[in-house]
C-alpha cells in the first residue's frame, strides 16, 4: 500500500521490454536495420506517450525520471535576473531545484496552500512580476493526493505570457490530463509510478517553449537530452501508458472503492483524520494523522505485518524533519510527525485492506500506550 513510492511493473510490460533488452538491442541512432528497429520501438513509444495527454510526437522528450525532468523544465527556462513562482507543498525535485537556483541569483516566491493543499489561482496571478519566467505547480501532490486546480492556473499564465509547468509524476496515466485544453507548456512524468520501470520519464516541451539542455553530448531527443536513448525503458513506459489509458477509468473506480472502506474503517481509531480534500485527491491516495504517536513506528509494526506504507514522502523518509506538505496545510510539526500515507494501487484487494483494518488498531493502541507523546 505504498504505491505512491513506487509500483511493480506490469506483467505485460515486461513482457514487451524483453526483447529490447537482447534480440532488438541496437542504438537507435545507428543506421543500419539493427539501429533502425530500435528506432522504430521508439517512435511508436513516444507517439503512444504524447496521445496520452493529447500532445504531439515531437514535444516529447525521455528522460531518466521524474526528477530530471523537473529539472529540465525549471533549469532549462531560466535566464538571468529571472522570477519563478512554486508551490510550498511541491516534490523536492522541484523545491530544491529552486532553491539552488535561488543561491545562483534567481528570485523564486513559494505560494502558501490552504488546508486542503489547494494553491489558490488568484495568488498566481498575483504573483506574476514583470521578470516572473515560469510557473511550477503539481498536477497531484505526492503526499496528501490534492489535485491542483492546473487548468485554472495554466489560463492565467497563457494570458500573462508566463511559460506553465506542472510535475505530473503521481497523475500521469491515473487521472485525465489534455496539455492543449490545460494550457501546459512543459509537464513533467515518470513510468515507475503506473507499473512501467524505474529510471525512465519524460518532459512535454510544447512547441515553440525555448529550453537549454541541461545534458551536452550527441544531440538526443531533439538536442534537449544527450545519451543512448534507454530503448527497453521507453517501450515499458509506452506499454504502461497504453494500459493506464486503457484501464484508467477501471482502476480509478477500484482504488477509490477501496481507498473509501479504508478511510471509513481507519477513522474509527480514536484521535485520527484525513489529510487533504475528501474529493479533489488522487483515487489510490489515503493520508492519516494520529495524535500522540510517530509515523515511522507505525510504519516498522506495519511491515513486521507485511504491510508497505509510508510516514511522509518515502523519498524523504529518512529525514527527521516533518513533512513540509502537511506543516504547509497548518499542522503543527508534533501532528505533522503521526501521519501514516497508504497509497493504493490497482492489483490491491478488499481483503488486503480488510487486514490493515484489522492489524491498524492495535499497533496504534499499542504505540500510544508507551508513547511518551501522551503523558
Ligand atoms: N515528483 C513527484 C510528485 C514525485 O512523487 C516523484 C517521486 O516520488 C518525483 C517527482 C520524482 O520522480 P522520479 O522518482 O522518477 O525521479
Amino acid at each position: 500500500m505504498d504505491h505512491a513510492a513506487t509500483t511493480p511493473v506490469d506483467a505485460k510490460v515486461l513482457e514487451a521490454m524483453i526483447p529490447f533488452f537482447n534480440a532488438v538491442y541496437g542504438n537507435a541512432s545507428s543506421i543500419h536495420s539493427f539501429g533502425q528497429d530500435a528506432k522504430e520501438a521508439l517512435d511508436s513509444s513516444r507517439e503512444k506517450c504524447a496521445k496520452l495527454i493529447n500532445a504531439d510526437f515531437e514535444e516529447i522528450v525521455f528522460t531518466s525520471g521524474g526528477t530530471e525532468s523537473d529539472n529540465l523544465a525549471i533549469k532549462g527556462v531560466v535566464r538571468k535576473g529571472n522570477h519563478i513562482i512554486t508551490s510550498k507543498i511541491e516534490h523536492h525535485a522541484v523545491l530544491h531545484t529552486c532553491e539552488f537556483l535561488e543561491k545562483h541569483g534567481f528570485e523564486v516566491t513559494y505560494l502558501p496552500v490552504d488546508k486542503y493543499g489547494f494553491v489558490n489561482p488568484r495568488d498566481v496571478e498575483k504573483a506574476i512580476k514583470k521578470n516572473t519566467v515560469m510557473v511550477s505547480i503539481m498536477h497531484a501532490n505526492n503526499e496528501i493526493g490534492t489535485i491542483e486546480p492546473i487548468a485554472e492556473i495554466g489560463n492565467i499564465c497563457r494570458d500573462k505570457d508566463v511559460l506553465f509547468h506542472t510535475d505530473a509524476v503521481q497523475s500521469f496515466g491515473k487521472i485525465p490530463i489534455d496539455v492543449k485544453k490545460m494550457n501546459i507548456d512543459m509537464l513533467s512524468a515518470s513510468a515507475h509510478k503506473l507499473y512501467g520501470p524505474k529510471g525512465v520519464g519524460l518532459l512535454y516541451v510544447r512547441k515553440g517553449v525555448r529550453l537549454t539542455p541541461q545534458i551536452h553530448g550527441g544531440g538526443h531527443e531533439f538536442g534537449l537530452r544527450s545519451s543512448t536513448e534507454n530503448v527497453p525503458g521507453i517501450v515499458g513506459f509506452a506499454k504502461a501508458v497504453e494500459l493506464a489509458k486503457k484501464n484508467m477509468n477501471r482502476w480509478a473506480e477500484h482504488e477509490k472503492r477501496l481507498s473509501k472502506m479504508l478511510v471509513k474503517g481507519v477513522l474509527k481509531i480514536p484521535d485520527s483524520w484525513l489529510n487533504g480534500h475528501p474529493e479533489k485527491r488522487l483515487p489510490g491516495n489515503t493520508n492519516f494523522c494520529f495524535k500522540h504517536i510517530e509515523g515511522e513506528s507505525m510504519v516498522i509494526h506495519l511491515s513486521m505485518k507485511g504491510v508497505a506504507a509510508s510516514t511522509g514522502s518515502a523519498c524523504s523518509s529518512k529525514s527527521l524533519k516533518p513533512s513540509h506538505v502537511l506543516t504547509s496545510i497548518g499542522l503543527s510539526s508534533k501532528d505533522a510527525h503521526g501521519s501514516l500515507r497508504l497509497t493504493l494501487g490497482k492489483d490491491n484487494t478488499k481483503k488486503e485492506v480488510g487486514y490493515v483494518l484489522k492489524e491498524l488498531p492495535s499497533i496504534v493502541e499499542n504505540l500510544r500506550r508507551i508513547s511518551p507523546l501522551t503523558r
